[in-house]
């Protein structure tokens, strides 16, 4: 297939529906398919690619949303910086709303905050450049989709001996992430649909341990309706016509398996593995990445000092258990009577990658 029509064709979305549907026919287990990508939740609800899957097949959201798995205590950090005279604070959009512990971004704005939105980090770059008096502190979050590009603007900064520009590493990396729900007693994940961007930069052999010690299959697949029913017609096909758990590339046209050895290289040059807490699963060894010894002079936690106040959760949201795939939105008591998308009052309501927004706006 070569244009992007093809890929939303309804009847091979049909064709590909019947085939899951006959091989399944005498399935008598139920299968649970986890999607740990905020684009796929996104696609999967909008499509309705759920109705059109046997009862028996469940997909199911994990902690794929970048904004909705950063930590409250991360988040309560960004405010506390935004506090400071001193300090403009710049980020993607989705994070102004999240609420945090006491207070959100996009409060703080409103009370006289100098918290900006950017669309890159070269954005922020260029905004310490403009402000040599203000120390400009860039909110590095999400997977390891955004790190490289994070990674390419601290080598930039250093090269152009830029000294008021600075980084907030919350990135996270998606494997151990994985491992950590596989480990979960409270969760059964019979396969994985494994994220399309993530994996355009990570390629797909780090998934390969999920399917070799933990024998559950993993694919790879892009973000149009035909790819993720492309994924979950192989899934089906490793778990019931195979019984061979492997990783599988879906989407060729972006991914290769030893992903993008540039991005990889910057992103190992510029970070280190460290440990790293994840809203709703808490602290996952090696899931995290921090800047190296060699770039520290970037890094705020290292050259700015914060108090933060104690974090704690938004009572009643249970964006955790939905981030680990234990409860869904409805379970929730405030979902679509108090929280809504013009008011989260968690961050899974943020983001229109978040499972409870998704939900929100599709799931009828
Ligand atoms: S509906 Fe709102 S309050 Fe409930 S879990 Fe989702 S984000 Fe949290």
């Amino acid at each position: 297939m070569k244009y992007i029509d093809e890929y939303r064709d309804t009847a091979l979305i049909q064709k590909l529906k019947r085939k899951i549907h006959h091989i399944l026919q005498h399935y008598p287990k139920e299968l649970v398919l986890m999607e740990v990508c905020g684009t796929h939740t996104m696609i999967i609800f909008r499509s309705g690619l759920q109705k059109l899957l046997p009862q028996n097949i469940y997909l199911l959201s994990g902690p794929g949303c970048p904004v909705c798995v950063t930590s409250n205590h991360y988040l309560d950090k960004a405010i506390a910086y935004g506090r400071r005279d001193d300090v403009i604070i710049t980020t993607f959009g989705d994070m102004m709303k999240v609420p945090g512990s006491s207070s959100s971004l996009e409060k703080e704005k409103g009370t006289g905050g100098d918290i900006r939105v950017v669309y890159s980090a070269l954005d922020a770059l260029k905004i310490a450049q403009d402000n040599p008096e203000k120390k400009v502190i860039f909110l590095g979050i999400g997977f390891e989709t955004t790190a490289p590009t994070v990674a390419a603007t601290i080598k930039i900064a250093k090269e152009q001996n830029i000294q008021n520009f600075f980084i907030l590493s919350g990135h996270k990396l998606m494997p151990p992430a994985m491992e950590a729900l596989v480990n979960d007693r409270r969760i059964h994940i019979d396969g994985f649909i494994c994220p399309g961007h993530v994996s355009t930069v990570i390629g797909s052999k780090p998934y390969e341990f999920i399917a070799t010690e933990y024998k559950i299959p993993c694919v790879v697949t892009g973000f149009e309706p035909v790819d993720i029913m492309s994924a979950i017609f192989m899934l089906i096909q490793q778990i019931v016509e195979t019984k061979s758990p492997e990783v599988q590339i879906e989407y060729t046209r972006s991914v290769k398996e030893e992903g993008n050895k540039k991005a990889l290289r910057l992103m190992r040059e510029v970070f280190e593995i460290t440990d790293s807490s994840w809203r709703g699963i808490g602290n996952i060894p090696a899931s995290g990445l921090k800047i190296k010894e060699k770039f520290s002079s970037f890094d705020a936690e290292a050259n700015i000092e914060v108090e933060v106040e104690k974090s704690k959760e938004n009572k009643g949201c249970i964006c955790g258990d939905i981030l680990r795939g234990i409860k869904r939105p409805p379970d929730c008591k405030l979902f679509k009577k108090v929280c809504t998308p013009e008011n989260p009052v968690g961050a899974c309501m943020v983001s229109s990658e978040g499972t409870c927004s998704a939900y929100f706006k599709y799931a009828d």
